[in-house]
């Protein structure tokens, strides 16, 4: 039988064992429902349990960050940003002064082949494939070894990523504390499966009838809060699906296809596990921010710790910016401090056989009401419900 780390219901797939591991006897391969996990090869190891005590989820942090962080809702001066963002561009902002004090951004990119994983930028150009959230899960494959490299040799190190990674990151770097890294936890609701987004891309390439090049999942041609994905192709011109309406996105918007340890994840939480938590400002009091600028996006900036103020204090001048009570970000959005539930068809989409067509219209199609309301916009949504329970009193 495979040697186990940890339990499958909880491990990450942070790659913290494979980073660790002084005879490389780990790899990290994907399970038949498409989720990364170590698989040690029990001929060469060598029993010092380094992965056991590395491992983020059978050792916890302890985290000294404010319990309250200090919430900013911003959104970058830079219109071309905002549009490659998935928010309000605050990571880019975050990156470019890293840049600017010649670091390195560490973070995740999607290739012309649609593998997604974490990788080092030096300069804009490299930065420039980072932008965009991909909603699934990056491979860190040797970064937390290269990074450790890096900071000790005096680099400045921005780490990006979901919260598991960062805690991966830090367990890599046991504890030893360096003024040169700072990092960025994204709020995170869970990350799909690598196998249906396989599938679905499969079933583009047929109906398409050629290769797709690339997937942003949160194109803004319909505003940022109509979530829309844009597919591209070698000759044929992009296409854009209401995320409600493409395979992938609507599994995984309905939290149907995530990584099991994302129903019990320990990061979504406060105190958060990194400097600086960035996310959207769906509930940002609307007077605060003008009509057209709200539709481009907006982004949540938690502050977490001192560290975190300072170098806020560095970037504000490209942002748009306003501070505003932690409790307005955190009603409007659960996964700062809440995990996800886990869906009732989540037990058997991963495992029952079918094209990711047939499964998303046997699990996750979304009800009429839905399209309704979607096609119309919250705003009218809103106004309607406003009317219907005037008409009720
Ligand atoms: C899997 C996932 C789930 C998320 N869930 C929520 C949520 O529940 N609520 C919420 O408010 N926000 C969520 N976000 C964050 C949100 O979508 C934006 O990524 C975030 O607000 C940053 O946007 P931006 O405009 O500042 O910059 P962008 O340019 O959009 O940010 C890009 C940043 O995201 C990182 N990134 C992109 N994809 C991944 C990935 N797969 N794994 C790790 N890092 C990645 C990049 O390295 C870079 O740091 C999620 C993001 C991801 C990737
Ligand atoms: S016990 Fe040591 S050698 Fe064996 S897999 Fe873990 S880290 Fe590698
Ligand atoms: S270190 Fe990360 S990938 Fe390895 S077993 Fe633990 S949680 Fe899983
Ligand atoms: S929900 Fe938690 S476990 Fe899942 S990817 Fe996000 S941070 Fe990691």
């Amino acid at each position: 039988m495979n040697k186990v780390i940890c339990d499958n219901d909880i491990c990450t797939g942070c790659g913290v064992c494979y980073n660790v591991c002084p005879v490389k006897c780990i790899t990290m391969e994907y399970d038949e429902e498409g989720f990364l996990f170590p698989i040690v090869n029990e001929e060469r190891c060598i029993k010092c349990n380094k992965c056991k005590e590395g491992c983020p989820s059978l050792n916890e942090l302890t985290n000294k960050n404010y319990e309250k962080p200090i919430a900013i809702g911003c959104w970058n001066k830079n219109q071309n940003i905002i549009e490659k963002s998935s928010s309000g561009g605050a990571f880019a902002a975050i990156a470019e002064e890293i840049l600017k004090e010649n670091g390195v951004v560490v973070g995740c990119v999607m290739d012309e082949d649609l593998n997604v994983y974490h990788t080092i930028a030096n300069n804009e150009k490299e930065l420039e494939m980072m932008h965009g959230s991909k909603y699934l899960q990056s491979e860190t494959r040797s970064v937390y070894v290269d990074i450790k490299g890096l900071l000790d040799g005096g680099k400045k190190v921005l780490f990006t990523g979901c919260p598991c990674q960062v805690a991966g990151l830090y367990n890599y770097l046991d504890g030893e504390s360096y003024n040169n890294l700072i990092t960025v936890d994204l709020i995170c609701h869970g990350v799909g499966s690598k196998k249906f987004f396989d599938m679905y891309i499969y079933e583009m390439n047929k109906k398409y009838k050629e290769k797709v090049t690339k997937i942003s999942f949160r194109s803004k041609k319909n505003g940022w809060r109509k979530y829309t994905t844009k597919i591209s192709f070698i000759t044929r011109s992009d296409i854009y699906i209401s995320a409600i309406k493409d395979l992938y996105m609507s599994c995984y918007l309905q939290r149907a296809i995530y990584r099991k340890s994302c129903y019990q994840c320990k990061y979504s939480r406060l105190p958060r596990i990194a400097d600086i938590t960035i996310g959207d400002f769906i509930g940002i009091d609307r007077k605060q921010i003008d009509k057209k600028s709200y539709q481009k996006g907006v982004s949540v900036v938690l502050l977490n710790n001192k560290k975190a103020e300072s170098y806020f204090e560095n970037i504000k001048t490209k942002l748009n910016w306003v501070a505003r009570p932690l409790q307005e970000a955190v009603l409007s959005n659960d996964n700062i401090n809440k995990t996800s539930i886990m869906p009732e068809c989540r037990k058997n989409i991963l495992k029952d056989n079918g094209s990711a067509k047939q499964l998303r219209d046997k699990y996750c199609k979304y009800k009429f009401r839905v399209h309704v309301a979607n096609f119309f916009g919250e705003d009218i949504v809103i106004f309607l419900k406003k009317v219907v329970r005037w008409l009720k009193t």
